[in-house]
């Protein structure tokens, strides 16, 4: 098998570029031409020999997952359907507001947490994706638009890990592609423009705090744990206040000003209640915190309503009473499936989530555009 160049950090590929007999600064040259040209042909790096271009080409390749489905919102929102083989299919999300460009990545096949609103957690989980299937993502979407590139981002000026998947429970790949997405001689966005997303495995974001100072947006959609724990399954096993003390470690260890953004979805009678609003309010007095409010995205099967604008307008006028600055996160490429908690892609589930769900006569229709 011929080894995938697309995933390497400069180091991995300056190992690389030694153990072949070649000059570490060989490793530099293709490193640029892959991140901030686009290039994945080896015959085009005009700067290495024509015999380097050829022994590459024998042994090593740069391959993106391949793009099976693109389409365009009427908001301006594209969605992609990438196929990363045997039957597995991610989505990814690339949204456009003003100047700036929100690109939406996975970092898993399916996931495993199965919190009870979110389409991606009813179709099971397949596999985590591997750093280059996640950078990839990166570099599919710089390259789709037949742009010129001449050095790092262009088409994309902020990630964020919301795509398919709990980032968290595929740590070195996903941290791994972080540092890609924020390394000048790649993509060079700074650690304020790459976000992760976690519905909040605490051990996990400790470790986070020892590899990267990205911002961290946590999944909270519950002011107590008896409501957390019928959302977000994986409370259970990490309580709210462990999570919170968690958050405040990371934000110390980077040692900045910044505000962690707690995301709450809002679920029509479920958890948008002015009391509810309340709670959360009292349990994020001393977390220097913003907050993210997500009206709920349907999908078919799915029991759970969005609640109407004059409840979350209520939730957030509350929030900002307390002090909060509070946002209403607007939906975005919903005619194409492509909203928050609506990514499908193909999961080969290996989890027997989607035939017990069936079993039960709770089968949520994931419906994707494929
Ligand atoms: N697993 C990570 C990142 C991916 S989910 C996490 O949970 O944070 C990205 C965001 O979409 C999360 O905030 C998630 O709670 C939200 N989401 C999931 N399902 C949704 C739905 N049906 N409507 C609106 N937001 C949803
Ligand atoms: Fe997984 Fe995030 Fe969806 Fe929960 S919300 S099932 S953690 S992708």
């Amino acid at each position: 098998m011929k080894n995938n160049l697309l995933g390497m950090s400069l180091s991995n590929m300056e190992d690389f570029f030694i153990s072949i007999g070649e000059k570490p600064y060989r490793a530099k040259q293709v490193f640029q031409w892959i991140h901030q040209k686009g290039i994945s042909d080896f015959s085009k790096m005009t700067n290495l020999s024509k015999e380097l271009q050829k022994m590459l080409a024998g042994i090593s390749e740069i391959k993106a997952p391949e793009i099976v489905y693109e389409k365009d919102s009427k908001d301006g929102t594209r969605k992609w359907v990438l196929n990363v083989g045997e039957g597995d299919l991610v989505e990814m999300v690339l949204i456009p507001e003003g100047k700036r460009a929100t690109l939406c990545v996975s970092s898993q096949v399916g996931c495993a947490v199965d919190c009870s609103f979110c389409a991606t957690g009813k179709q099971g989980f397949s596999r985590n994706l591997s750093q280059a299937e996640i950078i990839g993502q990166v570099w599919v979407a710089e390259n789709s638009f037949g742009l010129p590139r001449d050095h790092g981002s262009k088409n994309v000026t902020n990630i964020v890990m919301m795509g398919m998947g709990e980032p968290l429970l595929n740590f070195e790949a996903v941290t791994g592609a972080m540092n890609l997405m924020m390394d000048d001689k790649a993509y060079g966005l700074s650690k304020r423009k790459v976000t992760l997303s976690t519905s909040g495995l605490v051990p996990m974001i400790d470790k986070l705090s020892e590899v990267t100072n990205a911002a961290l947006t946590i999944s909270l959609h519950a002011p107590n744990d008896g409501l957390r724990n019928e959302l977000v399954p994986i409370n259970k096993k990490y309580p709210i206040k462990d999570l919170l003390n968690a958050v405040e470690r990371y934000v110390n260890k980077c040692g900045d000003q910044r505000k962690t953004t707690i995301e709450y979805i809002l679920i029509n009678k479920v958890n948008d209640s002015l009391e509810n609003a309340k709670e959360l309010a009292k349990i994020l007095k001393n977390v220097p915190s913003k907050i993210n409010l997500i009206p709920f995205n349907p999908f078919a099967g799915s029991a759970y309503k969005r609640p109407s604008s004059m409840r979350v307008q209520a939730f957030k006028k509350i929030m900002q009473k307390e002090g909060f600055i509070t946002t209403v996160r607007t939906t975005r490429g919903e005619d194409i499936m492509a909203a928050c908690g609506q990514l499908v892609g193909k999961v080969n589930d290996k989890t027997n989530r989607k035939k017990r769900l069936a079993k039960d006569n709770k089968i949520i229709k994931t419906k994707s555009l494929v």
